[in-house]
């Protein structure tokens, strides 16, 4: 978290977790630039892109920070969650082992991180509808057994996308404006 002088003005930073191939990174472009890839290419390295909203009057910058391939070699270094208080962990409603795979992506996410995090779980792809294989109900008894907020969301076709990610800012600010009180 950051400040300006006026205390008008933050910086949080937010990762999204989760297996290879969920749409974490389509989850970010269609976000941060409304865009969307059918074929996207898992580039390595580390990126984040921030997008800007408004709370209270003030500016509020979200620096969304993507995997960007590291997690197919599980790989995801303790830089990566560094500084984080924002989390989407991120699973495929019409794969089950990406379901499978949330309890150890928030291992390693507690584990790395030395504050409270606002943690989303997010239930992408859901305009696949008919190969679902993970009920909204699996994912809402999930999230509520790990005190994690839950939405379905769909990079493909918008929906929720920006809920998703406007909850977890919003979370975040109140969690700091308490601290700040
Ligand atoms: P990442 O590896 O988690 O970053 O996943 P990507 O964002 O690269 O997406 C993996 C694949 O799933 C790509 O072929 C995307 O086009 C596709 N994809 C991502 N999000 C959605 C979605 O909401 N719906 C559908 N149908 N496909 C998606
Ligand atoms: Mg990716």
């Amino acid at each position: 978290m950051d400040s300006d002088e006026e205390g008008e003005e933050y910086l949080f930073k937010i990762v999204i977790i989760g297996d290879s191939a969920v749409g974490k990174s389509n989850l970010l472009s269609r976000y941060a630039r409304n865009e969307f890839n059918l074929h996207s290419k898992a580039t390595i390295g580390v990126e984040f892109q921030t997008r800007s909203i408004e709370i209270d009057g003030k500016e509020v910058k979200a620096q969304i920070w993507d995997t960007a391939g590291q997690e197919r070699f599980r790989a995801v270094t303790s830089a990566y969650y560094r500084g984080a208080v924002g989390a989407l962990i991120v699973y495929d409603i019409t794969r089950h082992t990406t379901f499978e795979s949330v309890k150890r992506w928030l291992e390693e996410l507690n584990t790395h991180s030395d504050t409270t995090v606002a943690k989303m779980l997010v239930g992408n792809k859901c305009d696949l509808e008919n190969i679902r294989d993970i009920s909204v109900e699996e994912g809402k008894n999930l999230a509520e057994a790990e005190g994690l907020f839950f939405i379905e969301t769909s990079a493909l076709d918008s929906t929720n996308v920006k809920k998703a990610f406007e909850i977890v800012i919003r979370e975040i600010y109140s969690n700091v404006s308490r601290k700040v009180l």
